[in-house]
């Protein structure tokens, strides 16, 4: 079984029919790299995962559940599926240790010194346990970016998705984000990244999917993938952003 199957997804917003009929499966720690022009789905894919975006037809089962079922714990499903954003979505109020413990305590009941243990350890992972007390306006996007990536890892997610989390970054910070994420892949972590940073691709990815018009248009291996495009529609998005 795999981690995710996504059958026939349809999705519309109102009259327009943005997901067409995705059918994908993600296996237990795969990492799915998903590019595409701008307005191709990319976004409202990823989001229908953990049901930011409620879809019309098709199935997304995770771990073998339909996640659009009654009985599905809501808060349960998006702590076990984290994503992070292009826009970091801190809490500008707390600080950064207090981000990625706020979660933990509040949805999962975890005692206040084990939360911030964990929170602790996971700023070392992402370097930079030295901001702890911080706030974000007091970081780097950099900083920031990985900030919310260790504050969804405080939830011990299986899966994380990324919609594109570099590209409100200024270029000099685009690594030590894209690094965090190379960990995280390296580590076995079951991931979906939206993202044009095709060096990242052909390191990490297993995958890599092509979207256009709310269809998947192709999809292999990044060596396949990068040297053999198939399609038209591949070829010339893929001389625009190499
Ligand atoms: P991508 O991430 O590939 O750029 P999106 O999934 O964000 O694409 O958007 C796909 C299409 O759906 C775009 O044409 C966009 O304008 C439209 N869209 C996105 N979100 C909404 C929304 N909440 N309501 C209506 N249309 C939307
Ligand atoms: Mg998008």
């Amino acid at each position: 079984m795999a981690m995710i199957e996504v059958s026939k997804l349809h999705k519309w917003y109102g009259d327009f029919h943005v997901l067409q009929g995705i059918s994908e499966n993600v296996e237990k720690g795969e990492v799915l790299v998903i590019c595409g022009p701008s307005g191709s789905g990319k976004s409202t894919f990823i989001r229908c995962i953990n049901r930011l975006e409620e879809y019309q037809k098709g199935t997304v089962l995770f771990d073998g559940r339909d996640i659009q079922d009654k009985g599905v714990d809501i808060n349960k499903l998006r702590a076990e599926i984290g994503i992070v954003f292009q826009q970091f979505n801190l809490y500008p109020h707390l600080t950064v240790l207090k981000n990625v413990t706020l979660a933990p305590l509040k949805v999962k009941n975890a005692a206040k010194e084990e939360a911030e243990k964990l929170a602790l350890s996971l700023l070392e992972r992402v370097g930079i346990h030295d901001q702890a007390h911080k706030y974000p306006a007091e970081l780097s996007g950099g900083q920031q970016q990985r900030v919310a990536i260790a504050r969804s890892l405080a939830m011990k997610p299986k899966v994380m998705l990324f919609d594109e989390p570099t590209s409100a970054l200024d270029p000099e910070m685009i690594n030590e984000v894209l690094n965090v994420m190379k960990d995280l892949a390296r580590e076995g972590m079951t991931m979906l990244c939206v993202t044009h940073e095709m060096g990242f691709a052909r390191e990490v990815a297993d995958r890599v999917i092509f979207m256009d018009g709310g269809v998947v248009v192709e999809q292999a291996p990044p060596d396949e993938f990068f040297k053999n495009p198939k399609h038209e529609r591949t070829k010339a998005f893929l001389k625009e952003i190499l």
